[in-house]
C-alpha cells in the first residue's frame, strides 16, 4: 500500500467516473461542438451565477489567460507573496503578459483590503508600473489551505472598484473553502471579474480547470486559450470526468478536512514537531525541531510507504485527498505516532 500525501493532484479517476467518461457525447471543442464541454461550461457558470465559463487543460493556463485578459504589457498585478501565479506558473505572468507582480506580505497567503490599497501605484505617477489587476487565492496553496472571509473579499472588491482594477480569484481549491466555510459559489461569482476553478485536485478528475467571467471576457479568453495552445478537440471525455466530480465529490471534501484535523492534532503532540500551522481545509503545514532535518522525516516515512513533501528548510506538507482512504489514514496515524528521532 503506497500512501501519497504529497498533493491532492495525485488522485486517479474512480471506476464510476471512468464509466461516466466512457458514455460522454463528444465533438470538436475547437469548433465549440463538444456537447459535454458545453454542458460543463454552462453548469459551472450557472453554479457561480456568472455569464460564461471556458474549459482549460490546466489551472495554470486558466490563470494565465485571466492575467492576459485583464492587463497590458508593463502593467502590474497585486498578489500575495505566496501566490501560485507568482511562484508556480513558470514566470508566466511576465512571459505571457509582460506584467510584473507587486508582492504583498500577507498572512498565510491572504491579503487585506488595506494592503491592496497601499500597493496601488498612483496612475498619475508615470514612473511606476500601472496597477491593473488584483489576484487572490482561495484556498491558499503555499499558505496551507487557509480560507478568506467573504467580508474581506468584499472590502478588497470595493478598493478595486474605487481604483478601476480588475479582480481575479485563483480558486483552484475554492471547493474546499466552500465546504469548510459553508459558503455558496454565488457569493464569489458576484464579486470577481474572473474565477478559475480546478477539477483535478480535491475533486479527483484526471484533468481540467475552468475560467469563469462575462460572456464578452470569455469570448476573448477563447482566443487567448487558442494562442496558448489550449484548444482541445474531443475534450468531452475530460469534461465528463469534471461533471461527475462536481456531482459526486464536493461534499466528501469534509472527510479530507476531518482527516487533516486528526493528523494535525496528532502532530501537535509529537516531541519532534515544533509547530503545526492552523488547519482549515486539507493541507497541513508543520515545522520540525531546529536540530532535525525535514528530509529525515520524509525518508523515514518513505520507508513505511508514506510520501509527504518538503516546504523548504524545516518545513513539511501533508495533503489529504479522495484517494486517501480510512484504512490508509489509520495506518498513517499509527506510524506517524511511532516515529522517533
Ligand atoms: C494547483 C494550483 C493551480 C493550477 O495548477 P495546474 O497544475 O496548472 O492545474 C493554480 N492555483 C493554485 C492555488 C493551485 O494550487
Amino acid at each position: 500500500m503506497e500512501i501519497n500525501l504529497v498533493s491532492d493532484t495525485v488522485t486517479k479517476p474512480t471506476q464510476e467516473m471512468l464509466q461516466f467518461m466512457f458514455r460522454a457525447k463528444v465533438g470538436d471543442d475547437v469548433y465549440k461542438q463538444d456537447p459535454s464541454v458545453n454542458e460543463l461550461e454552462e453548469a459551472v457558470a450557472h453554479l457561480f451565477g456568472m455569464e460564461a465559463a471556458l474549459f482549460f487543460p490546466s489551472g495554470t493556463m486558466a490563470n494565465q489567460t485571466a492575467i492576459k485578459l485583464h492587463t497590458q504589457p508593463g502593467e502590474q498585478v497585486i498578489c500575495d507573496k505566496y501566490s501560485h501565479i507568482y511562484h508556480y506558473e513558470g514566470g508566466g505572468a511576465s512571459f505571457n503578459s509582460g506584467v510584473s507582480c507587486c508582492l504583498v506580505d500577507g498572512t498565510r497567503g491572504m491579503i487585506t483590503a488595506e494592503q491592496v490599497r497601499a500597493s496601488i501605484n498612483d496612475p498619475e505617477f508615470y514612473h511606476a508600473p500601472k496597477t491593473a489587476l488584483v489576484s487572490i487565492e482561495n484556498t491558499t496553496n503555499k499558505g496551507g489551505g487557509a480560507c478568506y472571509e467573504v467580508l474581506e473579499l468584499k472590502r478588497i472588491k470595493q478598493v478595486c472598484v474605487e481604483y478601476n482594477l480588475k479582480y481575479h480569484l485563483d480558486g483552484a481549491r475554492l471547493w474546499n473553502a466552500l465546504v469548510a466555510k459553508k459558503q455558496h459559489p454565488k457569493q464569489f461569482g458576484e464579486l470577481f471579474d474572473t474565477i478559475s476553478v480546478c477539477l483535478s485536485k480535491g475533486l479527483g478528475a484526471p484533468v481540467g480547470s475552468l475560467l469563469l467571467g462575462t460572456k464578452a471576457d470569455m469570448k476573448r479568453a477563447l482566443r487567448i486559450r487558442k494562442i496558448f495552445g489550449g484548444g482541445m478537440r474531443q475534450a468531452g471525455y475530460l469534461a465528463a470526468a469534471g461533471m461527475y466530480a462536481l456531482q459526486n465529490h464536493i461534499l466528501r471534501l469534509e472527510e479530507d478536512h476531518k482527516r487533516a484535523q486528526e493528523l494535525g492534532a496528532l502532530l501537535a503532540t509529537l516531541p519532534w514537531v515544533a509547530k503545526v500551522e492552523p488547519i482549515e481545509t486539507n493541507i497541513i503545514i508543520f515545522s520540525v525541531r531546529p536540530t532535525l532535518d525535514e528530509q529525515w522525516v520524509i525518508d523515514k516515512l518513505k520507508q513505511k510507504n508514506i510520501h509527504i513533501s518538503s516546504m523548504g528548510p524545516g518545513k513539511l506538507r501533508i495533503v489529504t485527498h479522495l484517494d486517501y482512504k480510512q484504512v490508509m489514514h489509520s495506518y498513517v496515524m499509527e506510524h506517524l505516532g511511532k516515529l522517533i528521532f
